[in-house]
């Protein structure tokens, strides 16, 4: 018979079965899996069991539970009555338990829990007599029914929460406490009697189907709304299933030497190494995660009950050093005594996760290794998101613009208009395209959608462990919590604090990091890496792994030994210093037509193309050349001691001229008013432009194939370089400039202009007497340079992969038209998984330019090999350079942080198991290309 239920205990059978702890996590969920943990090391859990997922994906699938399942569930129910010395159902001593969901990955909120399943008129009674506190056993039976109908019964909150509200109002009570045992008694009278009315029949006092109800509800909340929707969005999958762990109920309400509450071992907002948490007092653990009532800070508990407190800390301690990562638990006191109901490893901010990387990693806790993994390319790009401009805040401050402050739950700056409900702020975000800022006074799982939809979230209530709060972080989307000056009124769709009114639709700036929430909108800034140390330190981490001899042992003639390094596509010498800063060693494209459209030079560079004979263009090239050297030594300048690739003129050259349909517009005009001034200038230079038409200018005459129409310009070009890169030597700069062809699609085409470039260069090294490194070399955008690349690396010294010109070339669209029209409905019928000009195409683009760099590595085996396409700076096309082997990725100066981190994760998923590939490589000078190829099929295959 198959093993469907595991009590606590039976740790070391789930192992046995699953094979291994990331099995046992997917049989029992994360949670049971934390529970079984616990159990094993000693840590007082209380008794229970865990139904499997196993048998949650036959529920679903038959509607029914597996034969035998519940027969296993009853016996081990039987073990802990044993157990707990209590007997469900019995009024003379009963056992009460929980129904709590917990799939493999945590959903936090998105599914269902009902607490204290046993309790009936019978036990109730019996129940008051134990304890001697009816107004704690009414409560309890109002909230088991309340949930059960609302959970099992999927009936609507509102359904007892307004009765009750009137019960309050009848009675002029404001707060729960004020409740009396009659009070309680009463309204479990109501509840049944809604209960019956919405449902249909009696709430179940037969407590063995109450116990069946509940486990078919969480099984059943897996395939929920919400459930569905947060799976989506983390890409969890569908089938994995839920388990249900069935736990001994220990309460945190039975008066005032009781409490529940939530903690983080760490702070999850900013990662600093101290405990943060906030515990109720008499209160049931949902209170505490809904953020209801304000709970008081972790802390205060010493003063309150300074021995569970000390054995409180002393576990999560033990916990924290045992996971190796900062927990989330959940506790209850009950009567004095500590219960851990839950640990798992804690949702965290950005910020956060690298900070916990780094200092578990400073403390030896993890390897650097390990805390370079934790932390994700996304975690990267949303620390160097705008955040506000502290000045402009202050100014707010001062012109009376600040609203309110609250808890800073989630870091970072929100811009937008306010909505009041999840469904309008996703409705404004999607449909209307609109910045929102979703408005509640507390947030409930039902709000997730309208939360993700939103730039940023604010809430009157709750503190930092709260509903809102948590799923904030966990997105990334900055929030604010808790702000009680805040009065919002829901019906009239307004907030007010004092005099100051925020009316729905209007603009707020809400800030994350420091909890401020202000009227209007604040502009905000890109923020420096230098200040952010913890990052810092990740990143260097991650450039001493990329530079590893990480690759394979013996290598492939000329292949690479060492993983990415980054480098940066930039223009200008800001750009360059920017792209230093954030620890580019190289500029892998600088795109030079960028400095032609400049206001002083495009005339001249207009002069140049109108001229009819090869001494009108020089001429006019001439002019431009003392600006093309300022450019470049600038460039060389910021770049002291790196690699810098400056390619020469690509685009077609009516892009520099007047738009022919305004000056058509223009001369028509001129000519219908009769005005003759300076019409025959324009009418010549409309003849030109029309002269230049071409019907697919970007397959026309741009690139390598203009240079050798014209071949001026570059002439101009490489001048330019040489000229500045000399008198940068002669400065004590150290230059390596590299002068990249674009578009070459033959090895003729090298062969034709190459050997004029290469003779200015020497004629200006020999003019300035100086020498330096150098090197001539071609983009591989055209598939047919790919193909030949042995060819083409007779001439060229490096290759820098265009792949945003390979794409279009290789697919045969025109990314522009393809963005415009047709590419989301590929996406959407599943001809295209991703967007191929945001990730590279492994499988068609991807295998030409691992052809072309094999093929070009046999003529030239040291061949340079870089990208510097818009892959460049996309975490999996940069995994794929790494598998083929790239000697550099370049990418926008802004993105340069988020490819050093995703090339050490390439280096770090890929590095060669070392006893293998060692002893192979000696074995066999060829076994480790077969390595190679291992790797990069098990990538294509995902
Ligand atoms: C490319 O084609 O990938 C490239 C870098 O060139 P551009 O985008 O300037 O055409
Ligand atoms: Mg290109």
């Amino acid at each position: 018979m198959k093993k469907w239920v595991y009590l606590f205990k039976e740790v070391a059978a789930a192992e046995k079965y699953a094979g291994s702890w990331e099995g046992v996590r997917a049989l029992l969920g994360g949670k049971g899996a934390g529970l079984f943990d616990m159990t094993r090391a000693g840590v007082p859990v209380p008794p229970g069991f865990t139904v499997t997922t196993e048998a949650c994906n036959e529920f679903r699938k038959t509607g029914k539970f597996p034969a035998g399942m519940w027969d296993q569930a009853l016996a081990a129910m039987k073990t802990v009555e044993k157990q707990t010395g209590k007997k469900f159902g019995d009024p003379k001593n009963p056992l009460l338990v929980s129904c709590r969901s917990g799939a493999k990955f945590s959903m936090p909120g998105m599914m269902n829990t009902i607490l204290n399943i046993g309790l009936n008129d019978r036990v109730v009674e019996g129940m008051i007599k134990l304890t001697n506190n009816p107004r704690f056993v009414w409560d309890l039976y109002r909230r088991l029914i309340e949930m059960f109908g609302t959970t099992v019964f999927n009936l609507d909150d509102e359904v007892f929460e307004h009765p009750m509200a009137d019960y309050k109002v009848e009675k002029g009570y404001k707060v729960d406490t004020e409740m009396t045992a009659e009070d309680w008694k009463s309204l479990v009278s109501t509840f049944k009697a809604v209960f019956k009315n919405h449902v249909g029949s009696d709430f179940p006092q037969d407590v063995y189907k109450q116990l069946e109800l509940a486990t078919k509800a969480v099984f059943e909340s897996w395939n929920g709304k919400r459930a569905i929707a947060y799976r989506k969005k983390e890409g969890i999958s569908d089938d994995l299933g839920t388990a249900v762990n069935i736990v001994t109920m220990v309460f945190g309400n039975m008066g005032d030497d009781s409490g529940t509450g939530v903690a983080f071992t760490r702070n999850p907002s900013t990662g600093e190494k101290k405990m943060m948490g906030e515990y109720l007092l008499n209160a049931q653990g949902e209170d505490v995660v809904a953020g209801i009532r304000n709970a008081e800070p972790i802390e205060n508990l010493v003063q309150k009950m300074p021995k569970a407190y000390k054995q409180f800390m002393d576990i999560t301690g033990k916990l924290e050093k045992h996971y190796k990562d900062m927990q989330d638990v959940e506790f209850t006191i009950e009567r004095g005594k500590l219960w851990m109901l839950q640990t798992r490893n804690g949702k965290r901010t950005a910020k956060s996760a690298v900070k916990i990387a780094v200092d578990m990693a400073n403390d030896g806790l993890i390897t650097k290794e390990q805390a370079v993994l934790r932390v994700t390319p996304d975690n990267v790009d949303s620390l160097l998101h705008p955040q506000f401009d502290e000045e402009a805040m202050t100014n707010a401050e001062k012109n009376g613009t600040f609203f309110a402050k609250g808890v800073n739950a989630s870091p970072g700056a929100a811009v937008g208009q306010v909505y009041f409900d999840a469904d309008m702020a996703e409705k404004m975000a999607k449909e209307s395209k609109q910045d929102t800022i979703m408005v509640r006074p507390f947030t409930k799982p039902d709000d997730v959608h309208g939360m993700i939809a939103s730039q940023g979230v604010l809430t009157s209530e709750g503190g930092a462990t709260s509903h809102a709060a948590v799923v904030a972080r966990q997105f990334g989307i900055p929030c604010v919590v808790g702000a009680s000056a805040i009065k919002i009124d829901l019906e009239r769709r307004h907030m007010t604090v004092g005099e100051s009114v925020v009316k729905e639709g209007d603009w707020i700036s809400v800030d994350g990091t420091t909890g401020r929430v202000f009227i209007g909108k604040i502009p905000t800034t890109a923020p420096s890496l230098e200040q952010q140390t913890e990052l810092l330190t990740l990143l260097t981490w991650a450039d001493e792994i990329s530079a590893r001899k990480n690759m394979r042992e013996a290598p492939a003639k000329g292949y690479p030994t060492r993983g990415l390094q980054v480098w940066a596509n930039a223009d200008y010498p800001k750009d360059a210093r920017r792209a230093r800063s954030y620890g580019a060693v190289g500029i892998g494209l600088c795109r030079t037509e960028h400095m032609f459209f400049e206001p002083e030079r495009l005339p001249i560079v207009q002069d140049m193309i109108l001229s009819e004979t090869s001494e009108g263009r020089t001429a006019a090239l001439n002019k431009l050349l003392p600006y093309q050297r300022k450019d470049f030594d600038g460039l060389f300048e910021a770049m002291d001691g790196y690699p810098v690739i400056i390619r020469l003129i690509d685009p077609p050259l009516h892009e520099f001229m007047p738009d022919e349909e305004k000056l058509l517009e223009e001369v028509i005009t001129m000519r219908v008013k009769g005005e003759s001034d300076g019409l025959g200038e324009k009418e010549n230079l409309l003849t030109a432009i029309k002269g230049m038409h071409e019907s697919n200018p970007m397959m026309g005459m741009r690139g390598v194939r203009l240079s050798i129409y014209m071949p001026e310009i570059v002439e101009m070009q490489v001048r330019a370089i040489f000229e500045a890169a000399a008198d940068c030597t002669l400065r004590g700069i150290v230059v390596k400039p590299e002068v990249m062809i674009p578009l070459t699609g033959t090895v003729k085409e090298l062969e034709w202009i190459q050997p004029r470039l290469e003779r200015i260069a020497a004629a200006v090294m020999s003019e300035k007497k100086v020498k330096f490194e150098y090197k001539f070399g071609t983009m591989i955008e055209i598939p047919r340079a790919a193909v030949t690349a042995g060819e083409v690396a007779e001439r060229a010294q490096f290759f820098s992969f265009g792949t945003n010109d390979l794409t279009q070339m290789t697919y045969g669209y025109s990314r522009d038209d393809a963005e415009r029209n047709f590419l989301i409905t590929y996406q959407e019928q599943g001809i295209l998984e991703t967007n191929p000009f945001q990730s590279l195409d492994r499988g068609g683009v991807g295998k030409l330019m691992d052809w072309a760099i094999t093929e070009g590595r046999k003529t030239r085996p040291n061949l340079e090999v870089g990208i510097c396409g818009e892959h460049g700076g996309d975490p999996s096309s940069i995994e794929w350079c790494h598998l083929i082997g790239n000697n550099y990725v370049s990418c926008s100066p802004f993105r340069v942080p988020i490819a050093r981190l995703a090339a050490a994760h390439a280096a770090l998923k890929h590095r060669p198991q070392k006893t293998t590939s060692v002893a192979k490589s000696k074995a066999n000078g060829r076994a480790s290309k077969a390595t190679a190829k291992t790797a990069k099929t098990s990538i294509k295959r995902k």
